[in-house]
């Protein structure tokens, strides 16, 4: 009888440790191979992270069940894509079995593929304009060429500076090496707009992965990569899980969003572990932005990533000049038409009236959907609130109430059902709002709506994007969906409603998150303006003028606003100066949330206290969480911040513990590194 063979598996289950099973004899499995096996009374998938021999005197005293079979369609993971998978599993604190399970496509290979009536991933290929890089462009390619092996570069170039040819060069030069890259950015960048310049370059030899697809799309570009029939990988952040072969590049544009955070379930950040997946695969990272985040800053400032700079724009095209409008001081202008809605001051009027005249078009952001943000009774004082969630209810097309967090809808009222006698009014501004009344300011103008109620799909993206390409639109209202990647060739006047919104959150990225915005949407402006015509204008409009967001983006300052914005966050010790986490704790029972909290609380400190490698630990609440109430359930947060993630690593394990603690009914979630603090 020969020894018995063990194998240590991480099973698609939410279990931290990994499990042990016999292998069977029918078949040989490695490390990285995915099994079935079984796991209480089902059949469960695992990937094997280890093989050896038993140990006849400790392992064989307990019966250990046998592997049930070999998954031998899904390729064999490498062990170094596998030892990334680890650190996912170990860094964000979750089970390294369930990560492993997003490798994966969603179904099963088919032999025969039936063909489909809807229209093909990757558009049809137009003409090929190979332009001439510019100085700036030159020098950056140059100096990221230099670097072989894994190396992280921040390519920190201003909008329409001409990022992603470089791109396209680098992945060119990629292939030629005979690897494959992979290009990452936000899920509502992937517009057909830059899937076509991608298609123009490389033909067919790129796959596409985002939400849209069906699972048999999903599944089908999946292995056309895999197999190696397609050579760059162009994705939102998950994209980065599919096991790529060879992978020498990879580029993940607009590395500043916040969508590169994924919020629920494995809560990872796609640019942090894409340089890991970089440096377990000996790849090339390259991070895009033209306002990289605080912490990607510090980085290239502390030289852990090479830093490249693009001033210009191509072509000596000119950058939009941006104007601040002080609303405060409308109301006391007495040259404005009394016709105007208070949103709109004189000065952005005035500019969209010239633009629309000279056939241009013109774009405006408010990042708040709806027509009112509250329904508002002014005898009682009474405000619509969803009975779900702690926010008040925004109202839709005249006729419905919605919750933006839970969905909650209501039809509107007139008379207010607390007081029953007062008049229920609108108050406040959403985009539906300000499309409305633009169509009666500018009656023979088309006006089209972009956000989350008016495009819901890629496709209905896709189409206004072509609409605005082919100027059948001449002004586009919509949220931040519109702010990012865009590129229309007549669009030369930006006007940003109400950039105050996002100033006063109980975020520390607050500013960050505000200038990012202003400038990434200013930045639609003018983009095609010859050198020398006249700039594309930006009209900002705001109640904050003495804003650090406002007053540096006026001039473009990225660097004012980074020094200022960093010297606040190193006398909080907030990131990029700490590392921090949140660990919410929830519950349908007000008491038993805030029992938890305090149980947590307890925990963190007693650890704290005892062990003298915690003593950099500290831990802020807990506190009642901004949205305190959200889907019925009440929160509260803990924050632990730690200049050293190992230790704070460390710390969460230890005070998470084995769960058991937490009363069943409350639920316990980490987020490392979170960029939502709601
Ligand atoms: P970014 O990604 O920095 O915003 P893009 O790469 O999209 O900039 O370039 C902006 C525009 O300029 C695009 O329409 C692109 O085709 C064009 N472009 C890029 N590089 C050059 C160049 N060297 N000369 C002329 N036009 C260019
Ligand atoms: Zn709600």
């Amino acid at each position: 009888m020969s020894l018995k063979r063990l194998a240590q598996v991480a099973v698609d289950a939410p279990l931290f440790d990994s499990l042990t099973y016999q292998l069977n004899p029918d078949f040989e499995v490695q490390r990285g191979d995915s099994v079935n096996v079984p796991l209480g009374n089902r059949q469960c998938s695992g990937v094997v992270l280890s093989v050896r021999d038993a140990n006849e005197e400790f392992d064989l005293k307990i019966n250990i069940k046998m592997i049930t079979s070999l998954d031998d369609e899904r390729p064999r993971l490498s062990d170094q894509f596998l030892k990334w998978i680890e650190w996912v599993g170990e860094y964000y604190l979750y089970p390294v079995g369930r990560v492993a399970q997003l490798c994966f496509p969603p179904l099963r290979k088919t032999v025969k593929e039936r063909k489909s009536d809807r229209p093909s991933v990757i558009p049809t290929v137009g003409l090929k304009i190979q332009h001439k890089l510019t100085e700036e462009q030159e020098t950056c390619l140059k100096e990221i060429s230099a670097v072989k092996g894994f190396s992280t570069h921040l390519v920190h170039g201003v909008t329409g500076s001409g990022k992603t040819e470089i791109y396209l060069q680098l992945f060119e030069e990629t292939l030629a090496a005979g690897k494959r890259g992979m290009f990452l950015l936000p899920e509502i960048s992937l517009t057909p707009q830059l899937i076509q310049r991608f298609a123009e370059k490389f033909g067919d030899k790129i796959a596409v992965l985002h939400s849209q697809l069906t699972d048999r799309e999903r599944t089908n570009q999946w292995w056309e990569i895999i197999t190696g029939n397609k050579e760059i990988l162009i994705g939102a952040r998950s994209a980065l899980f599919c096991p790529v072969e060879n992978l020498g590049l990879i580029v993940l544009d607009e590395e500043h969003e916040a969508s590169f955070k994924q919020d629920e379930k494995l809560k990872y950040n796609g640019r942090d572990s894409a340089i890991m997946l970089g440096r377990y695969l000996n790849s090339k990272v390259i991070l895009g932005s033209a306002t990289p985040s605080l912490e990607s800053w510090r980085n290239a400032a502390e030289k852990k990533f090479y830093y490249h700079s693009l001033l210009k724009r191509v072509a000596d095209r000119p950058l939009p000049d941006i104007e601040v409008v002080d609303m405060r001081l409308e109301k006391d202008n007495d040259t404005r038409p009394r016709h105007l809605p208070s949103w709109l001051s004189f000065t952005l009027y005035q500019e969209m009236q010239q633009r629309l005249e000279q056939n241009e078009q013109v774009a405006l952001l408010l990042n708040r959907r709806g027509v009112a943000n509250m329904m508002f009774c002014q005898s009682c004082g009474y405000t619509s609130e969803c009975p779900n969630c702690d926010i008040s209810l925004t109202l839709h097309a005249q006729s419905h109430l919605v919750c933006h967090y839970c969905d909650y809808h209501e039809n509107v009222k007139s008379k207010c059902p607390d007081c029953k006698q007062g008049d229920l009014t609108p108050l406040g501004l959403g985009t539906e709002k300000v499309e409305a009344e633009l169509k009666t300011l500018f009656p023979d103008k088309v006006v089209a709506r972009a956000d989350r109620d008016e495009v819901q799909s890629r496709l209905e993206l896709e189409e206004l994007v072509q609409k605005m390409e082919d100027k059948e639109i001449d002004i586009l209202i919509g949220t931040q969906m519109i702010a990012k990647g865009l590129d229309f060739s007549h669009l030369n006047l930006v006007g940003l409603l109400l950039v105050d919104i996002g100033f006063n959150l109980p975020d520390f990225r607050a500013a960050e998150k505000s200038f990012q915005l202003i400038l990434q949407m200013s930045g639609r402006s003018g983009r095609h303006v010859a050198a020398g015509a006249k700039p594309g204008k930006v009209v900002l409009q705001t109640y904050n003028t003495e804003h650090d967001a406002v007053k540096f983006s006026t001039h473009h300052d990225y660097l004012g606003f980074v020094q200022n914005e960093l010297t606040h966050r190193q006398a909080l010790s907030y990131p990029p100066y700490s590392k921090i986490a949140s660990l919410k704790i929830q519950s349908l029972s007000m008491d038993l949330a805030r029992q938890g909290a305090q149980q947590l609380q307890q925990r963190a400190s007693s650890l704290k206290e005892k062990f003298s490698v915690f003593s950099s630990i500290e831990i802020l609440g807990p506190a009642a969480a901004p949205m305190f109430k959200l889907r019925n359930n009440f929160r509260y947060h803990l924050l632990i911040k730690s200049p050293n993630p190992q230790v704070l690593n460390q710390f969460l394990r230890r005070v998470i513990g084995d769960n058991k603690w937490i009363a069943k009914q409350v639920k316990l979630t980490v987020d490392v590194d979170p960029i939502n603090l709601l």
